[in-house]
């Protein structure tokens, strides 16, 4: 005789463990989502207040190349749910989607709050039982212990997907706590890192008046990538969407170069630099051979002065400027993370190798990639595999206690 199945359990709401909750409900699992938050999914309501950018529509080798050293392991899980199955996925949940020029792809409306409405709608239609402010705050013995608004709790689920994020906006609910409890365990991390994060830098009293102000259409260089895009000058620094891609390779120590005339050859700035009058100032030429606004002229005032005089070194600065620039700002600052579980330490159904029936999905597994809806596409795709691979491993456990023959 077949029992009723035990209750799965899947902690933190984020993208990765709903996906996860779907996919075991979808398996016929009843499921608990245990989320430490008093609301569900409050980063990728973050992630919409800017664009819900949601996936990137490019050929398959390319999209999962960014995923740089986790490509290979990544490849065939996002294979089974990629760029194509996530705007179906988003249409199943009365989004239109749209591709923008560069690929990249949102919700028409932009926010994530009617994805979000409609899919917890719909998993509460089938059964999930979320419990909001509950915390998980470790082991006890093999139990896992949380902190409940009706006090302490301990769950020995059959089956548990961990899914609790990295350790960027932590007010958002992603704190890393749990990465001690897991080392603990036996269970390989790899230590966390900021990833697609703005720099610090040291400006000068000059730089006060562009605090905010972006500087766009840039061609941004670090070791041997390029990115295309702009920063935004800020008090602390710059950060912006034309930095993040180069993030890795600068956080590694790379610098930063920065070509303010990306659709201008240097011969040619060179001459309209070349054609004003000789005894006028090299700022004043800037201004008014090329128009630079107060922004741009600022950021090469503090990177490179004393300016030259001769054209040909003027020309060649701007093509390629050198922006001093101090540490990364911190983890909590950053749109995602570097770092986590260590691939290592799970199996290819994303199951701890040390902890046999506690899966793990998301940002808290070891994978980093550049935003343009690469994060959210590996968050959801490693949460599906990982959910559906606990509701394998659920349903096979019963199977094999239902077997076995009974004792007393
Ligand atoms: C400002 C911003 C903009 C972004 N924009 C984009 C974008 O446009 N496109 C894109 O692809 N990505 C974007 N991202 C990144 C994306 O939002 C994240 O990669 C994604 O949300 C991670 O999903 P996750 O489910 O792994 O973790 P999370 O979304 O962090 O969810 C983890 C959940 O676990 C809960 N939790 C944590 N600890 C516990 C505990 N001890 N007990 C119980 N619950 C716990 C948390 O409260 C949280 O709800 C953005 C991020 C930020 C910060």
């Amino acid at each position: 005789m077949i029992g009723l199945p035990s209750p799965a359990l899947v902690i933190g709401a984020g993208p990765a463990g709903l996906m996860a909750a779907d996919t075991m409900l979808a398996a016929g699992l009843p499921v608990i989502v245990a989320e430490a938050k008093p609301s569900p999914a409050r980063k990728l309501l973050m992630a919409g207040k800017s664009g819900l950018n949601l996936t990137k529509d490019e050929p398959f080798e390319r999209f999962i190349a960014r995923y740089d050293e986790a490509a290979p392991w990544l490849a065939p899980i996002i294979a089974r749910f990629g760029p194509p199955e996530i705007m179906r996925w988003a249409q199943n949940h009365g989004q239109d989607v749209f591709t923008g020029s560069s690929g990249r792809v949102f919700p028409r409306a932009m926010k994530a709050s009617p994805l979000l409405r409609r899919w917890l709608k719909d998993l509460a239609a089938r059964g999930l039982d979320l419990r909001l402010r509950w915390r998980w705050a470790g082991f006890r013995g093999d139990a896992l212990v949380f902190d409940t608004p009706q006090g302490e709790a301990l769950l020995n689920p059959a089956v548990t997907v961990l899914a609790l994020g990295g350790k960027s906006w932590s007010r958002l609910g992603s704190d890393g706590a749990w990465l001690p409890w897991l080392e603990k365990k036996g269970v390989k991390i790899t230590p966390f890192a900021p990833a697609n994060m703005g720099f610090r830098i040291n400006w000068s009293a000059h730089m006060q008046p562009h605090f905010g102000a972006p500087v766009k259409n840039l061609r941004l260089m670090a070791g041997a990538q390029t990115s295309r895009g702009e920063i935004v000058i800020t008090s602390k620094g710059i950060e912006g969407g034309g930095l993040y891609p180069l993030a890795k390779t600068l956080r590694c120590g790379a610098p930063l170069l920065l070509d303010l005339f990306p659709d201008h050859d240097e011969t040619r700035l060179r001459a309209r630099l070349a054609a004003r009058p000789a005894r006028e100032s090299s700022t004043a030429r800037l201004r008014k051979a090329l128009r630079l606004d107060a922004a741009r002229l600022a950021l090469v005032l503090e990177c490179a002065r004393p300016l030259p005089r001769d054209p040909a070194q003027l020309a060649a600065l701007l093509k390629a400027l050198r922006v001093p620039l101090g540490p990364p700002a911190p983890i909590d600052e950053a749109i995602s993370v570097a770092g986590g579980i260590n691939r290592a330490a799970l199996n290819d159904d994303l199951m701890l190798k040390a902890l046999p029936g506690i899966f793990a999905a998301g940002e808290m597994l070891d994978w980093e990639a550049p935003t343009g809806g690469y994060l959210l596409t590996a968050c959801l795709a490693t949460g599906l595999h990982a959910g559906r691979a606990a509701a394998r491993w659920s349903i096979a456990q019963r199977h094999g206690a239902d077997d076995q023959p009974a004792h007393g």
